[in-house]
């Protein structure tokens, strides 16, 4: 699969009938649909040298295949989902399982019947176990803000040592807020699980990596004849919003916009900068085999890092002697500096914000914001796919 880098002088947007901006699952997916149902030519846009945005993958130094903007671990429940992605990649039958540094101690997270026998001993874990089975039931996932809130004395005892070791120290470095003053459902991400599947999405029916990779995914769906992929462009220096038109090139475009990049940016963030939390990347490559257990080490009561990340054991792949890991370093995002903005910041004034922006655009019938920066949401890969899919639907029946 070829990509283009720049915009060849004489570039024709009216040479498209559709625009999308940003080449990741959100961009792609919509680019790879509307070329197959509609005959569309498809023209994507895509500021960074590389495709699939923030899945993207590629090989270091040490040529360990690592992942550039943190560790992606595909799951999802959504069978429309799998059977779309499943045509651009075989999947490994990899398991995430991650461990909490406790103390010290590395136990499952979620926190689930084995991480109860480690922090309150075989018999104390059994009987407070059995508790939360007659409480919930087996087998079932409780956000740690639901368990906080019984009355009862030892699943109150439960709730304070999960809160206390799990998610306080993590979520302050995180999100540098209280568990209490985010959003419920981010850490209802990671609910407690009753019961011994010590995987980090107990029950996903679907799970895996792709074999060759995620950038492979992405070669795989992008690489049709009516899709023209250019690399290195901002969409910004030819995309004008005006209350009537979009304009490229500073001309109303009459074909399709996908538009997978922040709203705010568009508009030079002239009602103020949606708000994210980024995050600084280390890695390092370190001249050892393997550097611990599991692929995913969570520190939830210790360091400034959140987690560190072993890429060889989420992968799969085979380098003796070598093995590159990474640690995450979160902070707030800052407009302008040249940090990826990783996660929406989901409080009340920020989402008005949002919905203030995509005010502006919602009259523009052939502009369509979608995606994780673009929908201002907290969406995984599979959330994004499946968003992407329901808006090509949409685009596919008004053509149709
Ligand atoms: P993106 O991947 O951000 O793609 C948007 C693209 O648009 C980018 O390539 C960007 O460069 C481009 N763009 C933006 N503005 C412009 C412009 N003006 N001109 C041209 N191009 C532009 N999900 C999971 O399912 N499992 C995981 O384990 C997982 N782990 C994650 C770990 C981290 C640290 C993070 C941050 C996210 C994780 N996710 C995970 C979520 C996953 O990354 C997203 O769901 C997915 O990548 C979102 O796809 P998208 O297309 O909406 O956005
Ligand atoms: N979380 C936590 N401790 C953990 C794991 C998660 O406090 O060991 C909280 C934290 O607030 C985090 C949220 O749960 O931001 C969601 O975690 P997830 O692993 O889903 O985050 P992501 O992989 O998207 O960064």
């Amino acid at each position: 699969m070829d990509y283009h880098t720049g915009l060849a002088a004489g570039f024709d947007a009216s040479g498209y009938d559709m625009i999308v901006v940003g080449a990741g699952y959100a961009g792609a997916v919509c680019a790879r649909r509307l070329a197959e149902a509609c005959g569309f030519r498809v023209a994507v846009l895509e500021r960074h040298d590389h495709v699939a945005g923030n899945a993207y993958d590629c090989l270091d130094d040490a040529g360990i295949l690592i992942h550039q903007y943190g560790p992606h671990i595909y799951h999802t429940y959504n069978d429309r989902v799998h059977e779309f992605l499943s045509r651009f990649t075989d999947w490994s039958d990899y398991q995430h399982k991650v461990l909490a540094n406790i103390n010290g101690t590395l136990m499952p997270v979620p926190f689930n019947h084995t991480s109860l026998k480690l922090a309150f001993g075989d018999e104390r874990g059994e009987r407070l176990y059995q508790k939360l089975v007659d409480t919930f039931g087996a087998d079932k996932k409780v956000p740690i803000m639901e368990l906080r809130d019984k009355k009862d004395p030892d699943l109150e005892e439960v709730a304070d040592y999960v809160y206390e070791n799990v998610f306080l120290h993590y979520t302050m470095k995180q999100w540098g807020k209280t568990p209490d003053q985010i959003d419920p459902s981010i850490t209802g991400r990671v609910p407690v699980f009753i019961g011994d599947d010590d995987r980090y999405f107990p029950q996903a029916p679907h799970q895996g990596m792709p074999k060759e990779g995620y950038t492979k995914l992405f070669d795989r769906m992008l690489d049709h004849d009516l899709i023209d992929v250019f690399l290195g462009v901002d969409a910004r220096d030819i995309l004008e919003i005006t209350s009537k038109h979009v304009l490229v090139d500073g001309k109303p475009y009459l074909g399709e916009i996908v538009y997978t990049g922040p709203l705010d940016e568009l508009f030079g963030l002239d009602l103020g900068a949606l708000p994210y939390r980024t995050l600084d990347m280390q890695f390092e490559t370190l001249d050892q085999d393997q550097f611990q257990p599991v692929a995913t080490v969570n520190y939830t009561t210790s360091e400034d890092f959140t987690r560190i990340s072993e890429f060889k054991l989420m992968t799969g792949q085979v380098v003796p002697g070598k093995t590159t890991i990474m640690r995450e370093y979160p902070g707030a995002y800052e407009p302008g500096s040249g940090q990826t903005p990783y996660y929406a910041i989901l409080e009340q004034q920020n989402l008005d914000l949002y919905q203030q922006y995509r005010k502006r655009v919602s009259g523009l019938l052939n502009f369509h914001p979608v995606g994780r920066l673009a929908e201002y949401r907290y969406y995984d890969m599979d959330a994004v796919t499946s968003s992407a899919i329901e808006l090509s639907d949409e685009i596919i029946r008004t053509h149709s």
